[in-house]
């Protein structure tokens, strides 16, 4: 099978880290083409835009886009290349997972939880943001809709059965924001109901923060509003070692991009030295979506093998003296050795 997808190389330590990230997937032989797009500073500096029609053309004809950090100006058109992808997409759920890996300076091991983040509504709303004229009053809209509700509490669910997860923990504030929080509360109740395999429990947002850093093996697939999942995944990341091993997807139902929780690091970009197992943990959940699942569970596999051996072709920001490129060969000799 070939399959191609889209492939945003991005702005800062963007390029070097998607270059390590394909050159390990080239190594699986999975049968995967490439379509380059841009989109940035790179976009803007070689086609005068942000985000060209041809980038979004390719990602809508590819369906599946693997992007690497977008740096976006202070003061241009969008206040955030990444949103205007997300609502340009539709791309309404954000699934963040945490594992815990070796030899990291994480708090925690043995966690292992995937955050189900409603990417659309909520409290992130353009529209409705005002500033009464004495500047004394600021006003901005939440808004939940049942139909947003349902799409990403149902998503979490699928999820949890396609991976064979026990719990889905939904997290609200309905307890204050009744209409609201309220709302997709009582879907969410709903939709459980379809899935009595899969226990479901609901926790309120402030116990959850207080709870994920006392007992974070409790939860196993978080599903929550925006606000609080944009908060809730940053804080799921920390228990894990931070951003460096921290992949993310945006689904919708037309396409989904995968990238990197981190952004493009210009303080070390050119370098040589950025950590691409964040953008590569999110290629191994790009692989699990285009039901490579064998193929993502094995690039996973080698990046634990490689922290577990501490082996000194790691970044220095996982304690080896390597770099991208020795990082990949690294993995690249792992993937081969067992093949
Ligand atoms: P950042 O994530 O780029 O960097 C924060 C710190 O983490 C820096 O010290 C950096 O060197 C380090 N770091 C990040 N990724 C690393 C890696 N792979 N390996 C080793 N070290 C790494 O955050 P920032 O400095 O706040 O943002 C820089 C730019 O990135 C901004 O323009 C921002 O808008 C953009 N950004 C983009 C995305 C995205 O495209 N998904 C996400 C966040 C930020």
């Amino acid at each position: 099978m070939s399959k191609t997808i889209a492939v945003i190389r991005g702005d800062g330590i963007g390029p070097e880290i998607v270059q390590a990230t394909l050159r390990v997937l080239d190594s699986l032989r999975c049968g995967l083409d490439y379509r380059f797009a841009e989109a940035g500073m790179a976009a803007l500096e070689a086609q005068g835009e942000l985000l060209p029609q041809a980038t979004l053309d390719a990602i809508s004809a590819c369906g599946v886009a693997l992007k690497g950090p977008l740096t976006t100006p202070i003061g241009d058109g969008f206040s955030s290349l990444n949103v205007e992808l997300r609502r340009r997409f539709d791309l309404y759920a954000n699934v963040r997972p945490a594992i815990s890996f070796p030899n990291t300076k994480a708090r925690y091991s043995g966690i292992d939880i995937l955050t189900v983040r409603e990417n659309t509504e909520g409290a992130y709303l353009s529209e409705g943001q005002t500033v009464s004229a004495d500047g004394e009053t600021a006003q901005s809209i939440i808004r939940i809709t049942r139909r947003g509700s349902e799409r990403i509490v149902r998503y979490a669910f699928e999820l949890a059965r396609r991976k064979g997860r026990k719990k889905v923990t939904v997290v609200h504030k309905a307890n204050i924001m009744k209409t609201t929080s309220g709302l997709f509360l009582n879907v969410a109740r709903e939709i459980a109901r379809d899935y009595p395999e899969i226990a479901c429990n609901e926790m309120i947002v402030d116990n959850t923060c207080m709870q994920l850093v006392m007992r974070p093996e409790q939860f196993d697939v978080i599903v929550t509003t925006n606000l609080f999942g944009d908060i809730l995944s940053d804080l799921c990341a920390g228990l894990v070692g931070g951003l460096g091993l921290a992949p993310g997807s945006n689904i919708g139902s037309g396409a989904a991009i995968f990238e990197a929780v981190h952004g493009s690091a210009p303080d070390i970009a050119g370098k040589g030295i950025a950590n691409p197992c964040a953008l590569l943990l999110a290629a191994a959940d790009m692989l699990d979506h285009l039901d490579l699942v064998a193929q993502g569970t094995r690039v996973r596999a080698a990046i634990r093998a490689t922290l577990a051996a501490a082996d000194p072709r790691m970044t220095p920001d996982l304690g080896g003296s390597g770099s991208s490129e020795r990082f990949a060969d690294a993995l690249i000799e792992r993937l081969q050795t067992r093949a």
